[in-house]
């Protein structure tokens, strides 16, 4: 089976879709599996991870393991890092990067890491294939924009400097195997005088779709790589307002915007000391 057989079958009416299968047949509960689905593994196209022009390109079918086995440029160091964080290696060797984001789980590990690398869906269907950025692909509480014409081919992150670091942190009720209270990734750049040239944050866990912090971002543009201490400032100031935890078995809303101010700080500290041992390295 050819994958745009696959989507021509799609064309003609809704199928189940698998990919790692680690969210699908844990959803099933008591039903029983299917008879027919596609599954999208068996398409080698879409296992590849490329550097194509001015991007990289995820295929839908790479797993939590390929990316954490994969060599690619340090920004990438945070979703490298949330790979580490799901589930087990059972699951990152099965689970999906493409299924995560199907799954739109508020508490999706992958979510923040690829919202802080700017990252964007391939959608396609059997004749026409759209790009969209993943900020507007999760609309909410598991709902996407993909149609039931459609699949995830591949995910696409733009090239960024290489000078950029990144970290995620996932703050759970214990170390292994945990759905995160909250979670969030950090990318920072900075020019050769040391001002911060990209700042991109994303929290996890704290809203039912993962969000940037694009007024904090705003502020800490431009601060200078040696003003740690201004930068806690800001974040201890900061509104947090694109954030809505909710109270629930996890964590309290309150204890969940707490715990956001004080691993960001850490997250932010352990990238600028990433940031400065390279510059020594050079
Ligand atoms: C024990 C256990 C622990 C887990 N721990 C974590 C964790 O720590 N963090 C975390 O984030 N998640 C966790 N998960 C959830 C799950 O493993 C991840 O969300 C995983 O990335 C899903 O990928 P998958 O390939 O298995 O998706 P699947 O289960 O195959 O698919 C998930 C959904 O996406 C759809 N889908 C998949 N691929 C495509 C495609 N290409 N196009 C269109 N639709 C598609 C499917 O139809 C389905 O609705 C855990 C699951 C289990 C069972």
């Amino acid at each position: 089976v050819s994958l745009q057989l696959a989507l021509d079958r799609l064309a003609k009416g809704p199928l189940p879709v698998v990919a790692g299968g680690t969210d699908f047949y844990p959803a099933l509960m008591d039903k029983s599996a299917p008879a027919d689905l596609i599954d999208i593994t068996q398409f080698d196209e879409l296992k590849a991870i490329d550097a194509i022009d001015d991007e990289w390109r995820i295929g839908a079918a790479v797993t939590w393991t390929d990316i954490i086995r994969a060599n690619l440029p340090p920004a990438f160091a945070a979703l490298k890092a949330a790979a580490k964080e799901v589930g087990s290696v059972q699951i990152q060797n099965r689970a999906t990067l493409a299924g995560n984001l199907c799954n739109a789980s508020p508490a999706a590990d992958g979510v923040p890491a690829l919202l802080a690398l700017n990252a964007s869906v391939e959608l396609r269907c059997a004749s026409v294939t759209r790009i969209v950025p993943l900020a507007n692909f999760i609309t909410g509480v598991r709902t996407t924009t993909c149609r039931s014409d459609e699949l995830i081919t591949a995910i696409h992150i733009p090239t960024l400097s290489a000078t950029e670091r990144s970290t995620f942190v996932k703050l759970g009720a214990r170390k292994y195997l945990v759905i995160s209270i909250a979670m969030l990734a950090v990318n920072l750049d900075f020019d050769e005088s040391g001002k911060c040239c990209r700042c991109a944050i994303a929290v996890g866990s704290c809203s039912p779709v993962a969000q940037r912090l694009t007024e904090l971002e705003q502020v800490l543009l431009g601060m200078s790589i040696d003003d740690t201490e201004k930068i806690k400032e800001y974040i201890d100031a900061a509104s947090l307002s694109e954030l809505s935890p909710i109270d629930d078995v996890r964590g309290s809303a309150v204890y969940r915007l707490l715990a956001v101010r004080s691993v960001l700080k850490r997250a932010v500290s352990s990238v600028i000391n990433d940031y400065n041992s390279s510059r020594k390295l050079i």
